[in-house]
């Protein structure tokens, strides 16, 4: 069940702002997401391969799929000729491999490379020296860019910590802004979309709080 009110309370949040909202259907069946689709909502994030394949051949061609999830390398050829950005390269491996496809897809894939801000060990994402080698790398690839960059901060009641994660991952955003023309910053999801948009992101992924709790 799609809960409308949400996504135009939501919406009037996002858009004075210059947020874009990419809804979270991962688990979701494929209703919902036309239920949002036909209030006009285009940006849709999936975290599995094989559903996201499912979903996209079901759904309309106009859909812009964003694959939000731990992305395998050997699974990349699955989403290469259609995905929109894929939000968590958390390795310069994956990053080649994205080019790989690209190339073999005849495009250009959009990427953010994912950093890791929380405390938590269980979430993925490159360090500091890592995000550095792989935007350098970057420059020899022709069928990837690199857009900017995406984290999840800590799962945490304290918001001081969260903002503090934030924060820092929209500082070292803007370190490679300018010279490297990023211009996507993707951080905030149903419970801390409003402290990441104060830190200064442009994208919030929104799954829960569009379409209820998954099971
Ligand atoms: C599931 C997921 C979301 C959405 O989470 P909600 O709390 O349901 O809004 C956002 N980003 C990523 C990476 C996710 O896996």
């Amino acid at each position: 069940m799609v809960n409308k009110e949400a996504y135009n309370q939501l919406l009037d949040e996002l858009k004075p702002r210059g947020v874009e909202l990419v809804a979270v259907s991962k688990l979701k069946p494929v209703e919902d997401i036309l239920a949002l689709y036909e209030l006009g909502q285009r940006d849709f994030g999936e975290n599995y391969v094989q559903e996201l394949f499912d979903k996209q051949a079901r759904l309309p061609a106009d859909i812009r799929w964003h694959f939000i999830g731990h992305l395998q390398s050997n699974k990349v050829k699955y989403i290469a000729p259609y995905v929109h950005l894929i939000h968590g390269v958390d390795s310069l491996k994956l990053l080649k491999t994205i080019d790989k496809e690209g190339g073999k897809a005849a495009r250009v894939i959009p990427v953010l490379l994912q950093v890791h801000i929380a405390q938590e060990e269980t979430k993925f994402g490159m360090n500091e020296a890592e995000l550095a080698e792989a935007v350098e790398e970057w420059k020899q690839l022709s069928h990837v860019q690199v857009r900017g960059l995406m984290g999840m901060a800590s799962f945490s009641e304290d918001p001081n910590k969260v903002a503090a994660e934030f924060a820092r991952l929209k500082s070292l955003y803007d370190n490679y802004k300018e010279p490297y023309a990023f211009d996507t910053l993707s951080m905030g999801m149903s419970g801390d979309y409003q402290l990441a948009i104060e830190k200064g992101s442009n994208l919030v992924r929104i799954g829960s709080l569009l379409f209820g709790r998954r099971s």
